[in-house]
Parts: structure tokens; sequence; C-alpha cells
């Protein structure tokens, strides 16, 4: 039977607990234990889908197409592992499929309720993933903050799981942040105990607490909050800011919170080894010449709506020792200010995913820049259409070809929607989704790249190449390196007469790893590394 190890966050959001939840995995995967993780968003969406990357940050898609929250990608990234649906649940997910029983009347008789049924909903979500893992421990994260008023269902459901299975088998583990006043120059550790109070109210005494904070902890903090809180002192683990996420599940294992695990939920204890992962954060943490790379990207302001894209270049750049200067591009300045300006110091473009017609000209004339200075070029989906809406432009001559997504009456739509995809109307979850194989072109960049020749990779999209005008922009110059088995639907194009500019329909960010990036973000990083720029010369030798 597997064990569970809950995890809630106090005093605010954003203060890093699903990339502690992915540092849990990782230091419990590094004892041989097997993991896996599941994500709890009490929002009352379905799934982050619909949602503005405004609001929201990326959305995470995993190999079975589910459209999930960018936690998961963590996960995957920290504990290497493929995740499926069933590791994202949302409020929006448990209703409905009460309210589905409902109607078709498993409850007959009953008042449908929060308790026990919502709760026990939420439970069987728990036991589902538990039981299709066969993980050892399973970890469950809790979105938000205690005290939220959509999360009492979830913290319910998770006191209750303690009776269900067993206290041997549950674990509750609370982080919160400690605020530093510069007045007084102290951590402050009253909202700590503020927010363990809320859990102890709704009957879920914390087992761990940790602590993360911008300055150093201090051993009296420790007593403090071991003391007011009740929890021993050892189990007040410190986590001080860190130079690179990557280094969480060191700082905690150093504090000793893999054994407090094994200890408190009695797993059998074995050998840690960690080494791989001490010596990525060693390359991480040394001084290593950048790659100035331009991301140009409608959603620039909010940096996490491309978390994977940035993580994906970070493991790149490790590969060849060195390191990203991300240049951030808003595709509407662009439209503004011209290329030249923005993006003179670029030794590669990339323009990942987006939707809607916002900034998109600004990115045509990245790609446009891109081709006509032979600066490297990655497209991802939205970046694949622009790339070929450019193309298109320069090869007919005209500016009028587009994709119909932002000009539904264009006399050249390269790219369009598919006959399959114009009848549906709901908008959630009706994109073309998840893992799709693709066929590689012998001898092209993307073949060289993956050396292989039959890859599946991750969508998220509606629109499409138009295969009308595949042989036309073939005769200019553009290669179908990449096609679904049944040559129907363009994958991956890229320019013959150009040293790499390549673009695909699918989203290989979502796939990349530390210590294995993406074969498409390698290269692209491999090309863009050897590419001179004004500001990115090397520095001339003594004489
Ligand atoms: N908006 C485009 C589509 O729906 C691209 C989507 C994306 O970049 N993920 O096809």
């Amino acid at each position: 039977m597997s064990k569970y190890i809950f995890i809630t966050g106090g005093v605010v959001s954003s203060v890093g607990k699903g990339i502690t939840a992915a540092s849990i995995g990782t230091i419990l995967k590094s004892r041989q234990i097997t993991v896996s993780v599941q994500k709890l968003d009490p929002y009352l969406n379905v799934d982050p889908g619909t949602m503005s990357p405004y609001q929201h940050g990326e959305v995470f898609v995993t190999q079975d197409g589910a459209e999930t929250d960018l936690d998961l990608g963590n996960y995957e990234r920290f504990i290497d592992v493929n995740l499926t649906a069933e590791s994202n649940v949302t409020s929006g997910q448990i209703y409905s499929a009460v309210i589905a029983k409902e109607r078709r009347g498993d409850f007959l008789g009953g008042t449908i309720q929060v308790v026990p049924h919502v709760t026990n909903e939420i439970k069987e979500r728990f036991k589902r993933l538990a039981q299709k893992s066969q993980a050892e421990v399973v970890i469950i994260e809790v979105g938000g903050t205690v005290g939220d008023i959509e999360g009492q269902p979830f913290l319910e459901a998770i006191r209750q799981m303690r009776n269900d299975v067993g206290r041997d088998n549950v674990l509750y583990i609370h982080v919160t942040l400690l605020p530093y006043l510069t007045s007084t120059q102290e951590l402050k550790t009253k909202p700590t105990q503020h927010s363990v109070n809320e859990l102890r109210r709704i009957g879920i005494q914390p087992d761990i607490i940790i602590c993360r904070s911008d300055y150093p902890i201090s051993e009296g903090i420790r007593d403090k909050i071991s003391q007011f809180c009740d929890v021993d002192k050892q189990a007040v683990i410190p986590l001080p800011t860190v130079s690179t996420i990557y280094e969480v599940p060191l700082v905690l294992e150093e504090e000793g919170l893999g054994q407090l695990i094994v200890d408190k939920l009695s797993l059998k204890p074995r050998q840690t080894d960690l080494s791989q992962w001490q010596e990525l954060v060693r390359c991480l943490k040394e001084p290593r010449e950048p790659v100035n790379i331009a991301l140009v990207g409608k959603y620039v302001e909010l940096k996490d709506s491309y978390f994977s894209v940035r993580e994906a270049l970070c493991h790149a750049a490790l590969y060849y020792n060195r390191d990203i200067n991300l240049i951030w591009v808003h595709s509407e300045d662009l439209e503004r200010d011209g290329s030249e300006a923005l993006l003179r110091s670029a030794q590669g473009i990339i323009v990942p995913g987006g939707f809607g017609v916002r900034g998109i000209e600004g990115m045509i004339k990245a790609a446009s820049y891109a081709r006509n200075n032979e600066i490297p070029y990655l497209g991802l989906c939205l970046g694949m259409h622009v790339m070929v809406i450019e193309f298109a432009r320069y090869a007919l001559g005209s500016t009028k070809p587009n994709s119909t997504e932002f000009d539904s009456s264009t006399p050249y739509p390269v790219i369009y929607l598919l006959p399959e995809q114009r009848e549906i109307e709901n908008k959630g979850g009706t994109m073309r989704l998840g893992n799709y194989p693709c066929q590689l072109v012998d001898g092209s960049h993307a073949a060289n790249a993956y050396g292989d020749s039959l890859v599946y990779e991750r969508h998220r999209h509606r629109f499409e190449f138009n295969n009308e005008f595949r042989n036309l922009l073939q005769e200019a110059g553009m290669v179908y390196s990449g096609l679904s088995p049944d040559g129907r639907l363009v994958e991956v194009c890229e320019l013959a007469n150009h040293p790499w500019m390549v673009s695909c329909q699918f989203h290989p960010e979502f796939g990349s790893r530390p210590g294995h990036p993406h074969p498409l973000f390698r290269d692209f990083i491999g090309v863009s590394k050897k590419i001179l720029r004004e500001g990115a010369q090397p520095p001339l030798l003594p004489t």
C-alpha cells in the first residue's frame, strides 16, 4: 500500500511549494523509493487550459494530453517521470464528477454534501493515483494557502486520510514564509504560527514545517517555531532562497529531511545517491560564458508563462557548459521599435507558443530578421505558424499570407483549421493534445538532432499547416523535415538555405530534463553559441 505525503502552504502563495514538493520527490527517488505526485488546484476551472497565461502562467501538457498546472513540469523535471492526467486534480473536476454521479442516480435518496460526497471524490483521486502508479510514496501538494475558501474540502479530505489509511502512512508537511523586517532586522515567526493554528483548527497537526526565507534562519528561530507549533526541532527545516531551483533538493537533504521522512513514514532505510544532482548544481553555479537568446513572446511580462521554455534553454546551455542570457522581447514592442533595435545582440531567436492575434506581426518580424540575417531560430507551435507565414509572405511577395486564426479572410491561409476542428464549439480540452508520432526526414536538422527517425512529442494546438501550400513553399526552400506517419500533417519544417531555422508544431520544451536537454533545444544552442553578434564578441587575447 502507498504512503502519502501531503504538502500544504501557509502565509503567502508563490513561496516555492511546488519546487519543494518536487524536491521531496528527488530526495526520495535518490533512495530508490518509488514516488508519484499529484497537484490539487482548488479553483473551479476543470483544467487551466482555458485560462490566460497572465492568470496562471504556463499550461503544462502531459503525454496523455492533459492541460495541467506548471508545477507538473517541475515534478517531471525533478523526478524524471512522465506524469499523466491523474496528477492534476481541480475543484472543477471534483464537482463535475459528483454532479454527474448525482444525475446518474448513484446517490438516490441522499442529500449531496461537501462532506462526505465531495471529500470522498477527492480521496478517490488520491487512491486512484496510488493504485495506478503503485508508488511507495504519493506526494500530494495542495494548491493555494490554508484559509482559502476553495481549499477547505481538500484540507478536510487530507485530514480524513490519516484515519482512513493509518497514522504511519500519512505525513503532513507545511511550507511557510518567514518575512524579514528591515526596521528591526529580524525574521518573524508569527505568520507561521497563525497558519499552523489555522491548520490545527481543521484538525491537521503538521509533522514537518519547511520555512522559506530570504535570510539565514537561526537556531533561536527554529526553537521558537518548534515550541509554538508543537513540532520536533529537527522537523523545522530552514529553506533559504538559493541561486538555482535545482539546489533545493540538496539543501533539504542537508537539513536531514530525507531521513526524517524515512523515519516518520517507517520506510525501509536505503542508501542515498544524489551525486548526479550534486554535479548538476556544481556546474550550474560555476561562471559560464553566456549565449544571448531572444525570446519573442506576447506574455513576457509574466515570466512563468514560459517556464518550461526557460528551463529547456538552461538545460541545453548547460550541455555546452554555457549560460543563457535571455533577452525578453515583447512582440508588440517589435512592431513599434523594429527588429534591429531589439534583436541586435541575439545569437539565437526563439518564438514560443501563444494564442490570438495580439503581437503576431512582431513575431513575424522576428522570423524575418532571423531568416535574413542567418540567425538561428527555433519556433514552438505558434512559432512555427509565424515562420510559415513569414516565409510565405517572402515566397509570394505579398503581405497577405496569414493563419486563419489571425485573419479569417486571407487569400493565402497557409495555416488553417483542420476540417475536423471546424465544428468544435467548446473551448475547453478540445485542442489536439498530448503525444503524437512524427516521422523525421533523413539528413534534416531535425533528424540530425534527434538521431532517430520516429519520435513522439506533446501537442497543444488547433491550427495546422495547410497542405495546399506545401509545393509552393517547398520550391522556395522550405523543407518538411517531420510529418505525421500518414504524411498528412506537417510536424517540423526548416529552411534549406539557412544555418538553422527549425520549427515544430509540438512543444519539445515539456520533454527537456536537467542532464538530458531536448535535442532540438540542444542543437539550437549548439549553433547559436557560434554566432557572433554585437556585444557578444569574445574578449581579445592579451598580446
Ligand atoms: N494558437 C495556435 C493554435 O491554436 C498555436 C497554439 C500554441 O502555440 N500552443 O494552433
